[in-house]
């Protein structure tokens, strides 16, 4: 008998595709996704943990282009999805959607410094999201196809300018020149670094731009960020240091002398206390609310950005701060203020007029705005 057709070796081969099968099954047994009114289908790739499958939190920007962000102070992670806020705190299975906490029976893996969701998850989406956006049933997935929001365009916003000097120096620089120079140099360098991205400036030359007009052009430009940059002043010649401020009403007294500082150029410059007031006004709150989805966002860039300025231009770092500058009232996008060091001490005006040391300055700005992109973008690094 020929020893091929032997039917214990059909038996054989038949369990051996059987156990292949099953054993793919399990390493492969991924999400698929399909995007509605369209040929485009995609997959979530999953892994086994505790025999519960599980995926990488960052498959939900691969996929749906949604925005994460680790934030490991308050030990959570924000994910952005289809415009919904879903809040997820790190080693639990809770869930915070809608004001409302939610539990998706297994809890949240952290391992190789990657965090994991059980595919449980995209259950609760279920009731979480609009069934026309997203509906989960057997390993399939259809969806509304996703909006890229990813940064795209960034507004460099240099304080002052025209009959606003800004700021005078202890040597008489003005701040204006200095916040001109710094953010054309960014602009440089954020040229050859992020090709992908649009950068604009809010005045290229030295003239008068007022506060309204600034977050005005970024918002119908629909920059994805924005970043002012000034120099500080104080009474005391000693003061040192660059901060970054992002807006917001909660401020320490600090905080709101640099706040009032930069602020007055309104009353100076564009029409004394009804110019104030404009500012103040109801429209101006109603932004601010919107803006307020962004505070998250801002505070984070505003964090990266001292980081990094204060390890590359090894600089006393102030911190992160927090003040209603009316320059980022208003902005629809994540928006911060750097002060980005003291016109008033000597030493460091003179460092600040150095063309290496701005370059450094402006290399560090960038190198920021840099990390703050492939985290909000939630690149793979
Ligand atoms: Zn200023």
């Amino acid at each position: 008998m020929d020893g091929v057709n032997s039917p214990s070796f059909f038996n054989m081969k038949k369990i051996f595709i059987i156990v292949v099968l099953v054993i793919f099954g399990e390493l492969f047994s991924n999400v698929n996704v399909h995007f509605k009114n369209t040929k485009i289908n995609s997959k979530i790739v999953t892994k086994k943990f505790d025999k519960i499958d599980y995926f990488n939190i960052y498959e939900l920007n691969k996929v749906f282009h949604a925005h994460i962000m680790e934030e490991f102070l308050d030990q959570r992670i924000n994910i952005n999805l289809y415009n919904h806020q879903f809040i997820i705190l790190m080693n639990s299975s809770l869930l915070l959607a809608n004001d409302k906490i939610y539990n998706f029976k297994y809890p949240m893996k952290f391992t190789d410094g990657k965090y994991y969701l059980p595919t449980e998850f995209f259950k609760e989406l279920n009731y979480l999201l609009d069934s026309k956006i997203f509906a989960y049933k057997n390993k399939k997935i259809k969806a509304k196809f996703p909006y890229d929001n990813s940064i795209k365009t960034i507004v460099i916003d240099p304080g002052h300018g025209g009959k606003d000097p800004g700021a005078l120096g202890y040597r008489r620089t003005r701040e204006k020149d200095i916040a001109l120079i710094l953010a054309k140099k960014v602009k440089k360098i954020m040229k050859k670094e992020l090709p992908d991205v649009t950068i604009l400036l809010t005045r290229s030359t030295d003239k008068f731009v007022s506060l309204q007009s600034r977050t005005k052009f970024a918002n119908s430009k629909h920059a994805d960020l924005f970043v002012s940059i000034h120099c500080n002043a104080s009474k005391s010649r000693k003061a040192t240091g660059t901060e970054v401020y992002f807006l917001s009403t909660a401020k320490t007294t600090e905080a709101r002398a640099v706040e009032s500082l930069e602020n007055s150029v309104v009353f100076k410059y564009e029409g004394g206390k009804k110019a104030q007031k404009n500012y103040d006004n109801l429209a101006f709150i109603l932004m601010d609310m919107a803006q307020n989805e962004q505070l998250e966002e801002s505070s984070q860039l505003a964090m990266i950005l001292q980081k990094s300025i204060s390890k590359k231009c090894r600089n006393h770092s102030r911190g992160v701060k927090q003040a209603g500058f009316y320059v980022l009232k208003g902005a629809y996008m994540p928006a911060v203020l750097i002060e980005t060091g003291f016109i008033s001490n000597p030493k460091e005006e003179k460092k600040l007029n150095n063309p290496q040391y701005q370059d450094k300055m402006a290399a560090s700005i960038v190198s920021g705005i840099k990390n703050f992109k492939y985290l909000y973008d939630g690149f793979f690094k």
